[in-house]
């Protein structure tokens, strides 16, 4: 999702493109539907063919995107953010016979190449790398941990212990819950998260009401309750991002939390490094008056300081996910696009 902070707003839009890896004119600039369209395999040791080197890099490609969505958007662009990014590198099989063909189609895909091109010029070979294994055996008790197939994090139901792999291994998550009674409840995963904020006041939650001008009288001891963000821990669509989150950072729940796990829950999908990316993004949403805040958002640094994954539970509906008390629904259609049922 690529979020523009522009003179009339936020603007949002979903991205799901390729560009090609290996700067070479013989061969398409991208994949098109092709990565959206086809089944997708990994590459293992196994996987036979000639494997050129990706030797474009990222950095680049994502400036080639920009500038051409940024050309859609009014100047100045005060801020952008992607949030929810999943790279991949994707093989797309060709082969070659006096032309290059496209190996899906079988179909030639330029005019004849040039009587000295050799593809076995073209840096790459076997693949030269395997998915590694890690064992999800709960480190504390040894029980056998559990997840969703696009789960972020693995739960042990024995001792009650939620873990993050990393390349080192596993790492425990500290976690808590919002307790509500009911056959209907489903809990939702947040990250709440205490940020420094330089160039304006909002440690408190009598700060909000001033910087978000909500329509509210600060309370007697407002100013003692700390204000934290709280961001979604599952994906939703980039319409659907900025409203909840912006909703949940204006709710700012109090209710008790206690350290227990719930029985019914949706799995983690946005990872910490993505939720905090997005923090910037939320302040300018609920921040006024935009107009003059705006041009402050260069400038803006927000350092994370703590986190909590803290689960808040929902109504299920017919339909949707309804909060009990704040304005905040899901639909179970949208949970489902973004790839969370
Ligand atoms: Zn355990």
């Amino acid at each position: 999702m690529l979020f523009s902070c522009v003179i009339d707003g936020i603007r949002n839009r979903y991205i799901d493109m390729s560009h090609q890896a290996v700067d070479s004119r013989f061969f398409p600039t991208s994949v098109g539907l092709r990565s959206q369209a086809l089944k997708l395999k990994f590459v293992t040791l196994e996987t036979k063919g000639h494997f050129l080197k990706p030797d474009f890099p990222i950095k680049q490609v994502m400036k080639i995107f920009e500038s051409r969505f940024n050309t859609e958007l009014p100047d100045p662009i005060f801020h952008q953010d992607y949030i929810g990014e999943t790279l991949s590198i994707i093989y797309s099989p060709f082969y070659v016979d006096k032309k290059i063909y496209d190996a899906i189609l079988n179909h030639p895909i330029n005019e004849d190449l040039p009587e000295d091109f050799d593809v076995s010029q073209l840096a790459g070979g076997v693949p030269d790398w395997k998915i590694e294994f890690l064992s999800t055996l709960c480190p504390d008790c040894g029980w056998n941990l559990e997840g969703e197939r696009n789960s972020l994090v693995l739960v042990c139901k024995n001792c009650e212990s939620l873990w993050r792999p990393d390349k080192k291994g596993l790492n425990k998550l500290n976690f808590a819950q919002i307790p509500m009674k009911g056959d209907d409840i489903v809990y939702f995963p947040f990250w709440r998260i205490k940020a420094d904020i330089s160039c304006i006041q909002l440690d408190t939650y009598a700060d909000l009401i001033k910087v978000a001008n909500l329509p509210k009288v600060v309370q007697e001891g407002w100013d003692q309750i700390d204000f934290h963000f709280w961001i979604m821990a599952f994906k939703v669509r980039p319409q659907k991002f900025l409203r909840i989150a912006t909703n949940m950072n204006l709710s700012q729940p109090q209710e008790e939390i206690v350290p227990e796990l719930p029985k019914k829950n949706i799995p983690v999908t946005l990872s910490l490094p993505e939720a905090v990316s997005s923090l910037k993004l939320i302040l300018a949403n609920f921040i006024r008056p935009k107009k003059a805040v705006f041009p402050l958002l260069k400038d803006i640094a927000i350092t994370p300081k703590s986190c909590l994954l803290v689960y808040v539970p929902f109504k299920e509906k017919h339909h949707e996910f309804v909060h009990p008390s704040y304005p905040i629904s899901i639909s179970k259609n949208h949970l489902a696009l973004a790839g969370n049922l």
